[in-house]
C-alpha cells in the first residue's frame, strides 16, 4: 500500500474536495484524509448561494476572486457531470436583496446607481416589477436590489461531485481517518500522522475548516455557528433567491425552500435552538406570507470557519515549507470553492513552487 504522495489534503469539506479534484486533473498522486465522512460539516450545512456581488462590495479584497469563482460554475457543473454524472443543481436566477421601508429602499437605490457606474449587472427593481417576477413575496415589499448574475447550487451535491470526480481521476480518499499531527523536519512539513498510520508527501494541504488551527496553531480561526431550516411547498413559490437583512430564502428542486441563517460567533456546537428557528420563521413569514402554511421539512446547524482577519488563508504557509493553507472561507466557502481549488492547483504547478 502506498504511503508517499505528491500531496496530502487534510479535510474532506467542499474546499478539500475541490483541491483534490483540481490536483487530480494535473495527475498528482494524492491522498485526502477526512476524520468523519466527506462533506459532513459546514459544507453540508450551507444554503449554497453563489452571492459574489450580493456578499462583497466592489472594493472588498475578495470581490474579484468571488466573481471569478461564481462565473466558473457553469463550466464546472458541466465538467463534473461529464466525469461523475452528478448534477450539482446550479441555478442562475439571481439574488434579490429586499427593502421593506422607504429608508431601506433609498439606500438600495443608491447602491444600485453606484454599482451600475462601476459596470456591474446590479439593478434596483421597484415593487411592481419585483412582484411580477416573484409574486409570492409580501405585497408590503418596497422593491429590491437585483444581483442578476448571482446564483446557487446544492452544496451537498457539489461536494459529492467533486470528491467522486477526484476519486474517478485517481485520488485516494480515506474517511474516518483523523490527522493528529503534521510531520516536520526542521521547518519543512513532510507528511502527517493519523490515528491509524503515517503518510509522507511533498506537500500537505490544510483544509480542515474551523478545526484547522488544531493542527497549525498559527491559524487564527473563529467558529461562527449558523442554523437553517427547510420547507416543502405545494407549488413553486420563488424562482430567485431572496434576502432580507440576515434571512435568505433559497428555492431548491422539488418545491423545497432553504431558509438561513442565524449567526453566532465563538460557538462550536451544531445544535438547533428554539430561538434560532423562531427568528428565521418570523422573518420568513414577513418575506413570503404564504410560507406560514408550508410543510416544515427539517432544521440543521453548522459551523462557518472564519479567520480573525475575515480573509481566508489560500496559499503557501509563510514560514513552513511544504505546507499549504486553504481554510477560513467563513460564509462563502461554497462560492469560493471553485477558485480555491484552481488557485492551489495552479500554485503547485508554478515555478515558485518548484524552485
Ligand atoms: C448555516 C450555513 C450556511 C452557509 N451558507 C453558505 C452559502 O449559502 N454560500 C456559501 O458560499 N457558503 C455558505 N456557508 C459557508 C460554507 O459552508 C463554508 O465556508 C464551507 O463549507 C467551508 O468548507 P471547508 O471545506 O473549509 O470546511 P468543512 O466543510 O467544515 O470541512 C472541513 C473538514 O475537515 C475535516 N477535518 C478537520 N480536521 C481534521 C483532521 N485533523 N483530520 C481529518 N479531517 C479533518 C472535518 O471533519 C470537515 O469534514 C454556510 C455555512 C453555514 C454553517
Amino acid at each position: 500500500m502506498r504511503t508517499t504522495y505528491d500531496a496530502i489534503i487534510i479535510g474532506g469539506g467542499v474546499i478539500g474536495c475541490s483541491i483534490a479534484y483540481e490536483l487530480c486533473k494535473q495527475n498528482k498522486r494524492m491522498l485526502l484524509l477526512e476524520k468523519e465522512t466527506i462533506g459532513s460539516k459546514a459544507s453540508s450545512a450551507a444554503a449554497g448561494m453563489l452571492g459574489a456581488e450580493m456578499e462583497f462590495k466592489t472594493d472588498h479584497p475578495l470581490y474579484s476572486l468571488a466573481k471569478e469563482s461564481r462565473d466558473s460554475f457553469s463550466s464546472l457543473s458541466q465538467e463534473l457531470f461529464n466525469v461523475c454524472g452528478i448534477d450539482i443543481e446550479l441555478i442562475q436566477k439571481g439574488i434579490y436583496e429586499l427593502a421593506f421601508t422607504e429608508e431601506e429602499a433609498d439606500e438600495l437605490k443608491r447602491e444600485a446607481a453606484k454599482r451600475q457606474d462601476q459596470g456591474e449587472a446590479v439593478f434596483w427593481l421597484p415593487a411592481h416589477d419585483l412582484l411580477r417576477k416573484e409574486p409570492a413575496l409580501s405585497p408590503l415589499v418596497k422593491g429590491a436590489l437585483y444581483f442578476e448574475k448571482d446564483g446557487q447550487v446544492s452544496p451537498v451535491k457539489l461536494t459529492r461531485a467533486l470528491y467522486q470526480s477526484a476519486e474517478i481521476l485517481g485520488a485516494e480518499i480515506k474517511e474516518h481517518t483523523e490527522v493528529v499531527q503534521l510531520l516536520q523536519t526542521g521547518n519543512r512539513v513532510t507528511g502527517v500522522i493519523t490515528t491509524k498510520e503515517t503518510f509522507h508527501a511533498d506537500s500537505v494541504i490544510v483544509a480542515g475548516g474551523v478545526w484547522s488551527s488544531d493542527l497549525e496553531p498559527s491559524l487564527k480561526m473563529v467558529p461562527v455557528k449558523g442554523e437553517c431550516l427547510s420547507f416543502k411547498t405545494q407549488r413553486p413559490l420563488l424562482t430567485g433567491t431572496v434576502k432580507y437583512k440576515n434571512c435568505y430564502l433559497v428555492p431548491k428542486r422539488e418545491n423545497t425552500i432553504f431558509v438561513g441563517a442565524t449567526s453566532t460567533p465563538h460557538v462550536f456546537d451544531e445544535e438547533v435552538t428554539f430561538s434560532g428557528l423562531f427568528e428565521l420563521m418570523e422573518k420568513t413569514k414577513q418575506i413570503v406570507p404564504e410560507l406560514s402554511g408550508a410543510c416544515f421539512e427539517k432544521a440543521w446547524g453548522g459551523i462557518r470557519p472564519q479567520t480573525e482577519s475575515g480573509i481566508p488563508y489560500i496559499g503557501p504557509h509563510p514560514h513552513k515549507e511544504g505546507l499549504i493553507l486553504a481554510t477560513g472561507h467563513y460564509r462563502n466557502g461554497i462560492l469560493l470553492s471553485a477558485i480555491t481549488g484552481k488557485r492551489i492547483a495552479d500554485y503547485m504547478e508554478s515555478e515558485v513552487y518548484h524552485s
